[in-house]
């Protein structure tokens, strides 16, 4: 497997490294095969790039901000955690998991009408393949969430939309049901704990692992600001973009005039300036802070 980074990985007395994504770099404790550290790094990837610096406490952020959400959402589905004593140089920022046999299918559910799904409908009247009433607008709210899933592409590839029908030849018809049900729950769920905080969350996409039982568990990372979009509830008004606390923010800039960038130049993005950094920085530990009420 490829390593997309030019961090080189930690190296990790009593572990070995097994793999890099984009963000998390993967573990396997010696002698115990079916464990493994996910370790989540301060690395931010927009447009399938990583860019260039990282954001500093972002690892942090993710790992506890998806810890929060694991314990409120057991009720409805269970996930891979088994401990959160990890080795020191990766405090904070780890946690050993389930190893689990992922399922091939990212499950993204979305309770806002935005971003891919926005283009699709504007191009097709569908998302997903799914037909929806003409005129809804950037930001509309469905009347309940809609399931969405891609491909979980290779590092360097992007993912495709998957139409249920595909997703039922991939993984069988009932299991495919079992991901959309859990998938728009935990989205609901989300929304349900998230809006006492006055944020609404606007998409979600999950992983779901298949255990020794073959009972789908959740893994991964669930409801952060890399996995979802999160809005301020107070400011939303469809119609047009939502401003948010996710890294929309770094999307925003990378394909503002000011960024020098051109997307579908297919070149790596410049470097985030200071100002960028910090100001996403500052989200990610907002959206921490507001949704678990924990001073990060
Ligand atoms: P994506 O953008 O789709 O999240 P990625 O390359 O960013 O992809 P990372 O989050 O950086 O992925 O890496 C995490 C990797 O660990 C993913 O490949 C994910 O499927 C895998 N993973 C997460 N939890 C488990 C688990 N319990 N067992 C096995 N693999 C897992
Ligand atoms: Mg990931």
């Amino acid at each position: 497997m490829t390593t997309p980074t030019t961090q080189s990985p930690l190296e990790i007395p009593g572990f070995t490294h097994l793999y890099s994504g984009k963000v998390r770099d993967l573990y396997v404790p010696e002698g115990r095969d079916d464990q493994l550290l996910l370790v989540a790094s301060d690395r931010i990837s927009a447009f399938d790039f990583i860019l260039d610096p990282p954001i500093p406490d972002k690892g942090a952020v993710l790992t506890q901000l998806s810890l929060w959400w694991f314990e409120q959402l057991a009720d409805i589905v269970p996930n891979h955690v088994v401990s959160v004593e990890v080795p020191d140089v990766v405090a904070g920022r780890a946690v050993l998991v389930q190893r689990l046999e992922m399922v091939p299918v990212e499950c993204v559910a979305r309770a806002y009408l935005t971003g891919g799904g926005l283009r699709e409908y504007v191009a097709d009247g569908t998302v997903s393949g799914l037909a929806l009433p003409a005129g809804l607008r950037d930001g509309d709210k469905f009347d309940v969430p809609i399931f969405t899933a891609s491909t979980k592409a290779p590092v360097g590839q992007h993912d495709e939309p998957m139409p249920f029908e595909a997703v039922e030849a991939e993984v069988g018809v009932a299991r495919a049901a079992e991901l959309r049900d859990l998938t728009t729950r935990i989205l609901a769920r989300g929304n349900e704990i998230a809006a006492e905080r006055g944020i609404l969350i606007a998409d979600t996409k999950v992983e779901f692992g298949v255990d020794e039982l073959g009972r789908l568990v959740l893994a991964d990372e669930v409801l952060t600001p890399d996995s979802s979009r999160f809005w301020p509830a107070d400011q939303w008004e469809p119609g047009h973009t939502q401003p948010s606390f996710d890294k929309e923010f770094v999307r925003e800039w990378l394909l503002s005039p000011g960024s020098g960038w051109s997307k579908s130049s297919g070149e790596a993005p410049p470097a985030l300036p200071a100002e960028v950094v910090e100001r996403t920085r500052a989200k990610y530990v907002e959206a921490y802070e507001r949704l678990t009420g924990h001073t990060f």
